[in-house]
Formats: structure tokens, C-alpha cells, sequence
């Protein structure tokens, strides 16, 4: 369904973000990756797929990178038609005791980094007629949770940003979404696991089992493969006018 169409995704050397790009490129997708993981074995994950794959290391908090990146995939590509925007990192800290440093850097990873790539693609996608921009929220861009509030302010930003993104092109080709996932068991995520267990002297799968009681019905992690399938139904024909979603697949999360 995707041949001949190029999908960016940042952060995707891990979780989520190298879940979608598979789904992606099961589709026919070429893929550029992005992120600070193991490259080899994320790149060697997409390429079994048999489509072209490709690797910028661009922070996301630094907009020239950004800037460098997309203009890398362009010259290799010809365009990006697929934007995923996934990079993000977490830190838990009451507002009073909130790194300043943290502060800024989840701004910029999580919120502003999607401003940045998705200017500097829509032009190309506008003149091709076609585009899908896919933003990685979270659940927490529909509510928030106490001592996340640098996460919290930033994926409701992405909610936003969706929106207006989806309002902007919606006479076009280009759509943008927003998909809003609950817990996924991600290298992010483990280290909230870890950290729980060894706050509390409690093992691994009791801190697992607190962590999803509080907040997840269904009591099962959502997994990059299903959130990758949502993506590839977003790039599909059914998906020419689903505009400025936030879709939630998080076990009933934001349901209670
Ligand atoms: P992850 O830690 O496995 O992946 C994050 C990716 O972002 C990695 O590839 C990492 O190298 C990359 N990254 C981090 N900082 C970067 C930077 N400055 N520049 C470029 N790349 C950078 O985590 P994940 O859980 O797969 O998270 C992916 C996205 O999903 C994030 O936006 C996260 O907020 C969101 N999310 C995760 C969950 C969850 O439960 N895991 C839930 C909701 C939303």
C-alpha cells in the first residue's frame, strides 16, 4: 500500500517509534530513522522488510539538526510523505523540584521538534497533494497525572499543535493526527517500572502490576506493533478524511 512513498520517524532506534516504522515499511514504505539507540539493530529490524532504510542522527532539540535532517531526506528520498513524530523522553518530578534543564528539554524534544519537522515538510507534501503527519501524544495530551508536568503541558501541546496542523491542510491531501497511547513497555517506560520497585523494595512484576492498576483497565500494555497498525491505517485510503484525531488506544485509560 505504501511502495514508493518515504516515511521519517524520530526516535525510532526504540519502541514505539521502530514499531511504526516496521509497520511501515510491512507496508512498502522506505523508511529514513532517527533516534540515540542501537542504529544497527533498528536499522537491520526495518530493512528484513525489503524496502530502503535509512538513518539521520538529529536532535531533536536542536532545530539546525532538525533542519539538517529534513533537508537529508529530501535529497535522498525525493520527499517525506509519511512525517511520524515520535521522539520523547520523560522525567517525574513535582513542579516545585522540577529541573529547569528537564523542563526545557522535554519542551523541545516532545513538543517543539514536531513544530520544526512539520514546517519543513508541509511544503513538498502540499505540492505532492498528499502527506500524513502522525504525532505521537499520549494519553497524557488528553489528561494530566501528578508529577509530569513538563510531559503533561508538552503532549497536550502536540493535541493542539494536531489540530491546527489538520485545520491548516484540511482542503488538501495532507492529513494530521494525533494517536494517544496509554502504557506500552518501552525502554521509557521500564525505567518508571524500575524506578517504582526500587522506591517501594518491590519486585519488578508488583511494580508492573501498581503501574497499570492505577491507571489501565484492561491491565495490558498497548504494544508498538498495534499502535504501528493504527499508523498504517491513518496512511490508508480509509484514513483521506479522519483530520485532527487524537486517538486514544490505552486500555480504557481516559475512558474512566
Ligand atoms: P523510547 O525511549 O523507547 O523511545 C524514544 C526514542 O526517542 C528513542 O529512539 C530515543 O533515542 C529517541 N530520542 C530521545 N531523545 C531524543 C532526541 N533529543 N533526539 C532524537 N531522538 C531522541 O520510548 P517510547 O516509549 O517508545 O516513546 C516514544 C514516544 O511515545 C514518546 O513521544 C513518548 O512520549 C510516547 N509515549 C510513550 C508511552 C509509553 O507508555 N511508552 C505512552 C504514551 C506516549
Amino acid at each position: 500500500m505504501l511502495k514508493n512513498k518515504t516515511a521519517l520517524v524520530t526516535g525510532s532506534t526504540s519502541g514505539i517509534g521502530l514499531g511504526i516504522a516496521k509497520a511501515l515499511a510491512r507496508q512498502g514504505a522506505n523508511v529514513m530513522l532517527n533516534g540515540f539507540g542501537n542504529v544497527e539493530a533498528a536499522q537491520a529490524e526495518v530493512a528484513a522488510f525489503g524496502t530502503r532504510v535509512s538513518y539521520h542522527g538529529a536532535d531533536m532539540s536542536q532545530p539546525e539538526q532538525i533542519e539538517a535532517m529534513m533537508a537529508a531526506a529530501a535529497s535522498e528520498f525525493g520527499r517525506v510523505d509519511i512525517l511520524v513524530n515520535n521522539a520523547g523522553i520523560q522525567h517525574v518530578a513535582n513542579i516545585e523540584e522540577f529541573p529547569l534543564e528537564r523542563w526545557n528539554a522535554i519542551i523541545a524534544i516532545n513538543l517543539s521538534s514536531t513544530f520544526h519537522t512539520t514546517r519543513l515538510a508541509l511544503p513538498a507534501m502540499k505540492e505532492a497533494n498528499w502527506g500524513r503527519i502522525i504525532n505521537v501524544a499520549s494519553v497524557h495530551g488528553l489528561v494530566g497525572s501528578a508529577g509530569k508536568a513538563a510531559y503533561v503541558a508538552a503532549k497536550h501541546g502536540v493535541v493542539g499543535l494536531t489540530k491546527v496542523t489538520a485545520l491548516e491542510t484540511a482542503t488538501s491531501g495532507v492529513t494530521c493526527n494525533a494517536i494517544c497511547p496509554g502504557w506500552v513497555l518501552t525502554p521509557l517506560v521500564q525505567q518508571q517500572v524500575d524506578a517504582k520497585a526500587a522506591a517501594q523494595g518491590i519486585s519488578n512484576e508488583q511494580a508492573t502490576r501498581q503501574l497499570l492498576g492505577e491507571k489501565e483497565p484492561s491491565m495490558q500494555f498497548t504494544t508498538p506493533e498495534e499502535l504501528g497498525e493504527l499508523a498504517v491505517f491513518f496512511c490508508s485510503p480509509a484514513g483521506n478524511n479522519v483530520r485532527g484525531v487524537a486517538w486514544n488506544m490505552d486500555g480504557g485509560w481516559t475512558a474512566q
